[in-house]
Formats: structure tokens, C-alpha cells, sequence
């Protein structure tokens, strides 16, 4: 068992974070989140800083108060949406060693900046706030693996430098201050995985995250780099598996030590009326082992419009309590609002389950 403390409350590790996005998980509010177990969620820091906008936030107290949700937020540090941003603009954009520039329009040049990124963070309020961290490419070459480590090591300085500045100003004491994590980045490289980390743990954070992607096409998760970034870790620090948290990837990269997940995929499969199921009927730690142990139900089919059975027997939340498989077909069918939040409700507590068992 491993505990897990943010500001003084304590959580047992692993933990699954759905994606609050814009400061909702779309369709849920966080009543509903905290029935289904869910005990963080991860925001956007750009979306928000673009909608409520920063001064709103620091007013009202932040995204938690605004959101009246009392769990772990997390935020992202914003760099990936830029740099996609520029990815999808060719070459409105660039990385440099002083933050990424890029181009809004035609004309107007923005720069954002690790220090930019923290005070971003601070003001929407989060409990883990995520340093600014240069994504290396998964076909990256050599050159370009090294140049973007050094840079992630050089923002993580800077990042950290910010963050204690806005704790400082903002008169926080120990118990009070959110999380800082570094992100891990290095690609395929394990030479620079293992530098990236070092030089991290050098400089000292409160947890880790695995940067970039380390997926191979034949197997999905590539095992070989997931435990092998993790062993690289302080065995005790927390470790955020970021953007990793299908089913069956949570069970196996909590073996090699990852304590957090997170992912869009319950409420974007409820969307598309993919609901996720056992299918074994007693599920325990040996049985997640079996990736057979993981389905899908497609809720549109013809089959369920009149099975009057939950969406999963041994499912505990509202919906499986309350409602049948043919209702749920039928709200879909209408393309009615309850059929997203239903389907969403019990899709995320599928993935708490899934948490809950591996405690
Ligand atoms: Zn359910």
C-alpha cells in the first residue's frame, strides 16, 4: 500500500483522474464524480486561462470553489496544447530555450513561458501543478532527443524557481502548497530517459511524470520504457502516469510503480455509447491481470432494446443501481442529454473499480 499526501490529506495510490478539461467532466458535475469514486480530475491551464480567465479564478478562489469539487485537481502545464498548436500550423511557431513563440492570426507573436505556465497554475488553484517540459517526438533523432532533455531539465530550474516565488508571495506554509511535478521526457532513448530523471531528482520535486508517448504499435504500452523510466524514480515519489489509463494499462503500470492515471477515454466512449464492462463475473487483482477481463458494450445495438438487465451486474454506480440496459439504448436512441451523463457516470466509476481493486 502506498499513501499518497496533497495538502495534508492522505490517498492511497494508484488513483485514476478523469479529464475536467474546461473545469467539467463533460456531462458530470462533482456530485457525481465524488459518487463514482473519482478522487482528482485533470484541467486544462490554457482553457481556463482563456475561460473563466485568470482574474475571475483568483476571485472566486479557484477552479475548486468554482467547481465546488473537493478532491485532487490537477493541471496541465499547457505546453502540450501549444505545441500542438504549432504542430498543426507548420510553422507558425517555435520552441526556444526562453518558452515557446507562436503565432495567433497572422501577425500577433505570443510567448509562453515556464514561468507563465506556474503563475497560470497557481491562480486556477490546483493541488499538483506541472512544470513546463519540452515533448520529445516518438521518431525524434538522437540530437533532437538530447536538445529537448536539456530543455525540459532547464524549464523544470525555472519552473521550480516560479513556484516557490508564488508560494512565498502568496504566504503558504507547508501543508498549504500544491505538488510540484517534472515531467520525464528522453523518447525511446533510455540514456536520456535515465539523464532527464537524474538531473530532476537533482533539483528536487514532490512527483514525477512520464513525458511523451512510449507506445509501440504491435503491443500497445511499451513495457520495456514504462518500467524502466519508473525504476529510474525515487522508489517512495509519486509518479503520474500522464495521458496512460486505459483499463488494462493502469493494472500493468501500477506493477512497475506508477501511482496516477489519466484519461479522456470514459466520457469520450460514453459519447459514443461504449460502455465498459468485466467480463468475468468475480473480478479480482489476479483476474485484471487478463486483458480478456476487459469489454465493451456497444449500448446501440439492436440486442439491449429490451434487456432489462444493469450495464454490469456487479457495477455499484447510480446507473447500473437504478437503470437497465434497454433505458439506456432507448436515451441514446432519442439522443437524449441523460443518456451521456448515465453512460458517463458509470464508465468512470468502471475506472475507479479498476483503481479501487489495485489498492
Ligand atoms: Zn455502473
Amino acid at each position: 500500500m502506498k499513501e499518497i499526501l496533497i495538502k495534508q490529506k492522505s490517498y492511497l495510490a494508484p488513483l485514476y483522474f478523469p479529464d475536467a478539461t474546461r473545469g467539467v467532466v463533460k456531462s458530470l458535475d462533482s456530485t457525481d464524480l465524488c459518487q463514482a469514486g473519482v478522487e482528482g480530475v485533470v484541467v486544462n491551464s490554457l482553457h481556463l486561462a482563456d475561460n473563466p480567465g485568470l482574474e475571475i479564478l483568483d476571485q472566486i478562489g479557484g477552479i475548486k470553489n468554482m467547481m465546488n469539487y473537493h478532491g485532487i485537481v490537477t493541471s496541465d502545464s499547457g505546453g502540450w496544447q501549444v505545441f500542438s498548436l504549432i504542430h498543426r500550423n507548420g510553422n507558425k511557431g517555435k520552441i526556444t530555450d526562453e518558452g515557446v513563440i507562436f503565432t495567433i492570426g497572422t501577425t500577433r507573436k505570443q510567448v509562453f513561458t515556464p514561468k507563465q505556465s506556474i503563475t497560470t497554475q497557481m491562480c486556477i488553484g490546483s493541488d499538483i501543478v506541472i512544470c513546463l517540459d519540452d515533448f520529445t517526438p516518438p521518431d525524434a533523432p538522437q540530437r533532437i532527443i538530447r536538445e529537448t532533455v536539456d530543455r525540459t531539465i532547464l524549464w523544470a530550474k525555472q519552473c521550480k524557481k516560479t513556484y516557490q516565488e508564488e508560494c512565498d508571495s502568496r504566504n503558504l506554509s507547508e501543508g498549504e502548497k500544491p505538488l510540484l511535478l517534472a515531467v520525464v521526457q528522453g523518447g525511446y532513448s533510455k540514456e536520456e530517459r535515465k539523464r532527464c530523471s537524474e538531473e530532476l531528482i537533482n533539483i528536487g520535486f514532490d512527483a514525477y511524470g512520464f513525458g511523451g508517448y512510449a507506445i509501440k504499435e504491435e503491443t500497445g504500452l511499451d513495457l520495456e520504457i514504462s518500467q524502466y523510466i519508473a525504476d529510474n524514480l525515487p522508489k517512495e515519489s509519486i509518479k503520474f502516469a500522464l495521458g496512460f489509463g486505459k483499463p488494462h494499462d493502469i493494472v500493468t503500470l501500477r506493477k512497475f510503480g506508477w501511482d496516477i492515471f489519466d484519461c479522456t477515454l470514459p466520457t469520450r466512449d460514453a459519447r459514443h455509447q461504449r460502455l465498459y464492462v468485466f467480463n468475468n463475473n468475480q473480478v479480482d487483482q489476479d483476474v485484471l491481470n487478463d486483458k480478456k477481463t476487459f469489454g465493451f458494450l456497444d449500448i446501440g445495438k439492436s440486442i439491449y432494446k429490451t434487456d432489462q438487465s444493469p450495464i454490469d451486474q456487479y457495477c455499484d454506480c447510480h446507473t447500473c443501481k437504478n437503470f437497465s440496459r434497454a433505458y439506456l439504448h432507448h436515451l441514446f436512441k432519442i439522443k437524449d442529454n441523460t443518456a451521456l451523463r448515465l453512460a458517463a457516470i458509470h464508465n468512470v466509476r468502471h475506472f475507479t473499480r479498476v483503481t479501487d481493486l489495485l489498492k
